[in-house]
Formats: structure tokens, sequence, C-alpha cells
């Protein structure tokens, strides 16, 4: 029965990922349907597999470790939390893609870390385009300064940009976030920085993916609307 519900689930997205892209000229086939594990047991992290995810997102770099000793890789992985730099070690070996760098010296460690593993790491730079004081990533001014940079190290590959816009009971009001860091993906594309790629913008959660996709996203990163709503645990952050 669950597997059943969470097919349905997958379902229901990917058409909802479908109007949305039609109602902006886009090819639904351009955005990626990433399962946001936190919190989700093996079965339906297993169960999403089977459906047909694109990506699997973790929060947390030991657990991915687990999971995919456990699962292997019938998809992607990538690493949306925070990421500390004594996790740069492992987070290299496990992930296709990082979405959380937002400070150079987590770059440098993951730089670091990868020419040790002759390995290329795809990332994703995080912008805090909302500039709510809670949320993580560097701010919007800042960021092509730290692309730039980062651009300079060898074994990381920028593909884009990631946000995770505020919460709102409309999800309409989210989407000057979206356009805001679409149009400085743009201008950071313009700048024809040597070795980087803008291709990718990973935004847009449950509550807010269909406007995330008609303003650009090629990733949308999904918990709730697959899974059903988390437990809710004291002082943690969801
Ligand atoms: C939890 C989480 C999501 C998914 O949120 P839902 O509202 O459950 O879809 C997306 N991105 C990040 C970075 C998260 O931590």
């Amino acid at each position: 029965m669950m597997e059943h519900a969470i097919r349905q689930n997958v379902e229901n997205i990917r058409q909802r990922i479908a109007a949305a892209a039609a109602r902006s000229g886009r090819r639904a086939a351009d955005v990626r349907l990433m399962a946001v594990t936190k919190t989700v047991d093996d079965q339906r992290i297993l169960a999403a597999i089977a459906a047909g995810v694109d990506i699997i997102g973790e929060n947390y770099v030991q657990e991915a470790k687990r999971k995919i000793e456990l699962m292997g890789r019938p998809q992607e992985w990538h690493l949306i939390g925070h990421l500390q730099t004594n996790k740069a070690k492992y987070a290299v070996k496990l992930f296709d893609m990082i979405h959380s760098v937002d400070r150079m010296d987590v770059a440098l460690e993951l730089n670091g870390r990868a020419a040790k593993e002759g390995r290329l790491i795809k990332i994703l730079v995080e912008v805090n385009i909302s500039g709510e004081a809670t949320k993580r990533g560097i701010d919007g001014e800042e960021a092509s300064g730290l692309v730039k940079e980062v651009s300079h190290l060898e074994h990381l590959s920028i593909q884009g940009l990631m946000t995770m816009a505020p919460w709102f009971d409309d999800p309409e009001e989210a989407r000057p976030c979206f356009a805001a860091l679409r149009s400085l993906r743009d201008r950071i594309a313009e700048a024809g920085i040597p070795g980087v790629t803008m291709g990718e913008l990973s935004m847009g959660m449950s509550g807010d993916f269909e406007i995330a996709v008609e303003e650009g996203a090629t990733i949308i990163r999904i918990g709730r609307s697959l899974f059903g709503e988390r437990p809710v645990k004291e002082g943690t952050p969801t």
C-alpha cells in the first residue's frame, strides 16, 4: 500500500511539473525531481527510487553513506544539507552533486579532498536570496564573487545556484525569490567565467515547486509531498 501511495505521489508531482512547465513554455524533461529523505525510513526511500525519482537529496553526510551502501546508485545522490568541513572527505566520495557550497573555506576543503580522490565534483552555490537571517547561503551581492573565486579550484565544477525561499501561506509570494535567483544566474552566466556552467537552478520545495518551475527551476527538492509530513522534532530545523 505504501509503495502504491508513493508511486501515486510521484505521478502527481510529475503532472504538476508538466503543467507548470507548459505554462512557462518549458519542457518537463528539463526539470529533475529530487526526493528529500530526512526522517524518512529506508522502505519509503526504496519505494521512491522504484517509482523513478531522478535524485535522492540528503541533508546529512553520515546517513547518506549508510544509505548508498544499502541502496546503490540507480539514481544520483546529492547533498543539500549544510556541509561541515570535517565531512568534506566523505562528501567527495559519496555525492554526484553538492548544493550547499556558500563559503570559500568549504570550497577549499572540498577541492583538496576531491584532488586526493582524483575526482571533479559538481557543486552549486547556495544563495540566501531572501536575505532572511535564518536562511543559509551567501548574500546575493556576494555570489558572483564567490563563483569567480571557486572557479579557480580545479577539482570543483560549478553548475549553477541553489536557494531556499522563505515559507509563505501563498506560494505565489515566493515568486520574486525564484525570479531573483534566475536573474542572478543569468548575470553570472553572461560574465562567461571560464570553467563555470550555470545550467542548474535548484529551487522549489513541496509548498512552492510549481512557481519555481515557472521561474526556471531545473531541480526541485520535494520531501513532504512525496513522503507525508515529517515528525516535529523540538529545536531541529526542518
Ligand atoms: C527539507 C528540505 C527540502 C524539502 O522540503 P519539503 O517542504 O518537505 O518538500 C528541500 N530542500 C532542503 C534544503 C531541505 O532541507
